[in-house]
């Protein structure tokens, strides 16, 4: 059977138990499977296709037709960064527009199957959108905790339209986590659906499985990085591919922050064995505005493992990443999604790439999410009479007011 492991101290308790961090040194837990308990039988579409490496089946599961997301080759972009292919997973396209779907399905199913009678989350703001989602299709009470005025306005509306409770805490995102896991796991009532519920993993992981079915193994993948969940999962469903030998290699990790909150990179860059928390962590890439990650330790572990990278980007870097993706590919994403391309043009210019590599993007949610950011790109925007002539002079008049 799979069972909780704590991948740092090695704490190993079975999956009976309600367990999300270790009880020994405060890890988030990881669900371990054997080798021969997994078995690569895709069947069906989305996450639950792969039920044969998930912990529980997808009989009953509270979905929404989560995953079973594009990919988009790049037709532009990939000429300035130098590679062969260029390819953008578009994690926008789930039900609730970012990838913590993928997570919740998994998750909320479980809190239903224990009887949970209440999901909680601390969130910057997707994960509350997603929450809000599936506690409403499991009829159970969906309750999120934010920062005041820190989240985008269309995951606020998200969650409220799906009829989620809504609490704002005078704090940042570390603060709420805090305070919400410490309130979950003294409740039997409230069931915690952050990605230190080791299920969102488990469900996050069926990235990697879509990647593999799609293309093959990449040579490399980039992924923004704000708590480190994400990017735990990813390389967990990879690697189970490559052990039970499905996949016969691995892809490299580049792990993108930005440079306000940017602790694993810091810590990677040192050679250091752990992180210096950020305490006012500040970028205008809300999802990955985290000053204290809690998967910290797995993400090093992974970019450490893969012979991959960590990386910082500006608020610059990430919002002319931003623009360039929507308007030079078609393909409109939410700030902190924009920083896994901003990573890949930074490590271009300081000469990774070699010209023929396969690179895939993990663009994780919506540009619609925020569109106090869709205000700030460059406007081409003209009121004139309604009139033929008055619309013909404002794009054809040799004064060009669009150039
Ligand atoms: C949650 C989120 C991230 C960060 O993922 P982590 O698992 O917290 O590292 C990045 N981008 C978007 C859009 C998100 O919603
Ligand atoms: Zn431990």
């Amino acid at each position: 059977m799979p069972q909780y492991v704590c991948e740092n101290c090695g704490f190993v308790a079975s999956l009976d138990k309600r367990l999300y961090i270790c009880p020994v040194c405060g890890d988030p837990l990881t669900i371990m499977f054997d080798d021969k308990e997994m078995s690569f039988i895709p069947s069906g579409k989305g996450v639950w296709r792969y039920s044969s490496m998930l912990p529980i089946t997808g009989k009953g599961a509270i979905s929404l037709n989560e995953g079973g997301t594009q990919l988009h080759q790049s037709v532009r972009l990939y000429r300035e960064i130098g590679v062969g292919s260029l390819m953008f997973k578009n994690e926008g396209l789930n039900p609730t527009a970012s990838f913590k779907d993928r997570g919740m399905t998994v998750a909320v199913t479980k809190a239903f199957q224990e009887g949970a009678h209440g999901v909680i989350c601390a969130s910057t703001g997707n994960t509350a959108a997603s929450l809000a989602a599936y506690a409403a299709r499991a009829g159970i009470a969906g309750y999120v905790v934010v920062p005041e005025g820190a989240v985008a306005t269309g995951k606020l509306m998200q969650a409220r339209a799906y009829g989620a409770e809504i609490i704002h805490i005078k704090g940042n995102f570390d603060d709420a986590l805090k305070a919400v896991s410490s309130l979950a796991m003294e409740s039997n009532e409230l069931y915690l659906v952050n990605s230190i519920n080791p299920y969102r993993i488990e469900g996050q992981k069926t990235m990697a499985f879509e990647i593999y079915e799609d293309v093959g193994i990449p040579d490399w993948i980039s992924i923004p990085v704000g708590n480190a969940g994400n990017i735990t999962a990813l390389w967990k469903g990879f690697k189970e591919l490559y052990r039970i030998g499905v996949a016969k290699k691995l892809p490299r990790l580049i792990g993108v922050q930005a440079e306000g909150a940017a602790p694993i990179y810091r810590a990677f860059i040192n050679g250091a064995s752990s992180i210096e928390p950020v305490n006012n962590p500040s970028t205008v890439a809300t999802a990955i505005r985290i000053g204290k990650p809690a998967s910290w330790r797995r993400a090093l572990k992974a970019i450490r493992e893969s012979h991959g990278i960590m990386v910082a980007v500006s608020d610059e870097e990430i919002m002319s990443a931003y623009y360039s993706l929507s308007s030079k590919e078609g393909v409109f994403v939410e700030p902190a999604s924009a920083a896994s391309f901003a990573g890949l043009r930074k490590l271009s210019t300081q000469g990774l790439f070699k010209g023929n590599e396969m690179v895939v993007a993990i663009l994780t949610g919506h540009g619609l999410k925020d569109p106090e950011s869709a205000a700030k790109v460059p406007k081409k925007e003209l009121t004139v009479e309604p009139t033929k002539e008055a619309i013909a002079g404002a794009i054809l008049s040799p004064a060009r007011v669009f150039r």
